[in-house]
Formats: structure tokens, C-alpha cells, sequence
């Protein structure tokens, strides 16, 4: 089974500099000390689902492109440090859907080897909307293993009955679109959680609340077309990534009505956030009545966070998982975002603590 420790890029562009990764493995044995320490549960191994569960979700085209993309920079000269792409289809994203899903079969196509990626020079970009979803040695080891500690969490919820399971990703994964990596997430390990959950656990609707101090933009993407499972976000307005995560965003088609942003202001505080979160869980979340809910679980709220600007406290994540508990749903915890070491170990077990509070304990 690969490990979580594969990838660890050196740095990150931001503000114009290269700054020092962010996403970093220490951030995995933190939580994992802290989990150890909390005797909340047995800690298992994760199992191994192969690529199928992965195909759900994501686009084999992207899939390949993830496993090779390292290998193929370092081959043409790229700074082994990790992919950082130099071009962005943004605002030429609608010329894009002249190629249509794959289909490179015109005669200038050929003539010329066009591909809708841009072929070797333009694929970085391609699958990428930044530059934090820095592509390094083992990063495609690292995401397979993050999604398989997803799907064993979403597999013991259902089978062993749990009433709730924390799957300890890394990288996180809620930025991640069906074929766009970017935010350190390559596979979005909360949603290849939940249509696993769906598809082939058969567990009925699932609600995924996810309450990382960004927008889940990947998340909201896959869903977005979808009354099942119900997406709800709480995050920072106007921060990254900054073009997803407004109210108005509310799902199309089958999907309208099952997309909820709820954007907060910077510097939201303890009990602006507790306020927020009750009101969406009793008016959105316990009206769709989920038989099961994935919380994608960030802690880049705290206070101390480096990239984060709330000012959430520590003891405030217990009552954010008693709220999250007061639904009385199996619930899966998938790992996101959170920075602040060494402190996000103890916010993550508190958020757990407060959900285990509303249930009864177990001889
Ligand atoms: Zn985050």
C-alpha cells in the first residue's frame, strides 16, 4: 500500500515568491499522535480498493496525466523540485470544448498533433487551476493512498456499523474537480467517499458538509448536477479560491437546490461559526434527511492557522462536533485542510470528542 509520505513538495508560489510548502507530512503524524493519545478508537490500515472507485469520480485522462506528469517534467527539464505549470487555459477554457471529451480525430488535430491538453508543454496547466497542486515524486502514490483511506472509512462506516469513522488523508482532497488537480488535492477523497457510499454501500442520500476554512470547489464542482448527495460549505468569502463559494451557487438541473455556500467574513469567531453552522444543519442538512453524512474536515479555521483567517478556538471544535452529532447520522470525517501544527492534532480529536458526546458509549 503506498504511503501518505510520498509526496512532499519543497515550495509553493505565493505573493510572488516561492514560500515553503504548506501541505506537509508532519501535519498526518500530529493528528495521528493525537488520535493515539485520545483512545477515541482503534486505528486501522487502510485497504486497498484499486482505481475503480478513483474512476467514479475522476477522468482516466487526468488519472494518466497525475501518474506520469512528474516523470514527463523531469524528462523535458523541469525543475525536479515539482510541476509548476507556466500557462492556464482560463479564459480560453470555452475554445477548449471545441475538442469535445478527448476527441483529437480532426485533420489539423493530426496534422499537427494537437490535443485538447496541449499536449506535453500544455498539459500542467491543463489539469491544474494553481500553483499549490505541486506535482512531485509519489504525489499519484500519495493521492491513491488518501482515497484508499477514504473508501476504508466509508466501507467500515456501513459494514461494521460504526457511528462514525475519521480517515486521516493526506493530501487533502476537496479542491480537486473531476480532472483539475490544484490546493495541494489531487483526488477528492470525500467524494470518491461518497459516491462509493452510494453506489456500491447503497447507503441512500448522503449529505456532505464540509467545514474547511475554504470553499470546496472540487466537491461543489462534481456534485454540482446532482440532487444526491446534498453539498454543503461554510467557508471564508473572498479568500481561495476566490471564483467558487458564493450563495448563488446552487447546483443546475437535478442538482438546483442541493449546492449550499454559506460564505462567512474573515475573522469570523467561536460563536459567529457555531451560529452558522447550527443554522445550516437544522434548515438545510436535517430537512434532506441524509442516511448517512462525509464531513470534510478542515481545521484551517483556528485562529493560529497560517493560512486561514478566522479566529476559531481550540474548545470550539467540541461543540462543532456535537452540532455535527446532534444529526445522529453514521458520519465519515474525511482529513482536509489545517496547517497549524502542532495544534490541528488536538482540534481534530476535539471535533471528534464532541461528536462521540451524542452518542451513547459502547461496552
Ligand atoms: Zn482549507
Amino acid at each position: 500500500m503506498p504511503s501518505p509520505f510520498f509526496t512532499s513538495p519543497v515550495h509553493e508560489f505565493e505573493l510572488g515568491k516561492f514560500v515553503a510548502f504548506k501541505e506537509v507530512p508532519a501535519r498526518v503524524t500530529t493528528i495521528l499522535d493525537q488520535i493515539r493519545l485520545s483512545k477515541l478508537g482503534d486505528v486501522v490500515p487502510a485497504r486497498d480498493f484499486g482505481t475503480a472507485p478513483i474512476d467514479r469520480v475522476h477522468s482516466l485522462a487526468y488519472r494518466t496525466y497525475l501518474k506520469h506528469a512528474y516523470k514527463d517534467w523531469c524528462d523535458r527539464g523541469g525543475n525536479p523540485e515539482g510541476v509548476f505549470p507556466d500557462v492556464f487555459p482560463v479564459r480560453v477554457a470555452g475554445n477548449l470544448r471545441r475538442w469535445g471529451k478527448g476527441d483529437d480525430s480532426s485533420d489539423t488535430a493530426q496534422k499537427f498533433s494537437y490535443t485538447a491538453d496541449g499536449g506535453l508543454g500544455g498539459s500542467a496547466g491543463y489539469y491544474c487551476f494553481d500553483m499549490t497542486g505541486v506535482i512531485t515524486d509519489g504525489t499519484y502514490e500519495a493521492a491513491y493512498a488518501a482515497a484508499q483511506v477514504a473508501l476504508t472509512g466509508a466501507e467500515l462506516l456501513v459494514q461494521e456499523k460504526q457511528h462514525a469513522v475519521f480517515s486521516l488523508c493526506r493530501p487533502p482532497g476537496h479542491h480537486a474537480h473531476s480532472d483539475i488537480c490544484g490546493g495541494y488535492c489531487f483526488f477528492n477523497n470525500a467524494a470518491i467517499a461518497t459516491r462509493y457510499l452510494s453506489e456500491k454501500l447503497k447507503v441512500g442520500k448522503v449529505a456532505i458538509i464540509d467545514i474547511d476554512y475554504h470553499h470546496g470547489n472540487g466537491t461543489q464542482d462534481i456534485f454540482y448536477s446532482e440532487s444526491n448527495p446534498l453539498y454543503v460549505s461554510l467557508h471564508a468569502a473572498l479568500d481561495y479560491p476566490y471564483y467558487w463559494g458564493s450563495e448563488v451557487e446552487v447546483g443546475e438541473n437535478e442538482g438546483e437546490g442541493f449546492n449550499v455556500n454559506v460564505p462567512l467574513k474573515l475573522g469570523t469567531r467561536d460563536e459567529e461559526y457555531v451560529a452558522a453552522l447550527k443554522e445550516v444543519l437544522d434548515t438545510r442538512v436535517a430537512p434532506y434527511n441524509p442516511d448517512c453524512v462525509v464531513v470534510s474536515l478542515g481545521v484551517d479555521t483556528f485562529v493560529n492557522d497560517p493560512i486561514g483567517a478566522f479566529f476559531l478556538t481550540t474548545p470550539v471544535y467540541t461543540e462543532i462536533g456535537r452540532l455535527l452529532g446532534s444529526l445522529q447520522r453514521p458520519t465519515l470525517f474525511v482529513m482536509e485542510g489545517g496547517y497549524a501544527i502542532p495544534d490541528i492534532g488536538v482540534n481534530v480529536t476535539n471535533v471528534l470528542h464532541g461528536f462521540e458526546s451524542r452518542f451513547p458509549a459502547q461496552s
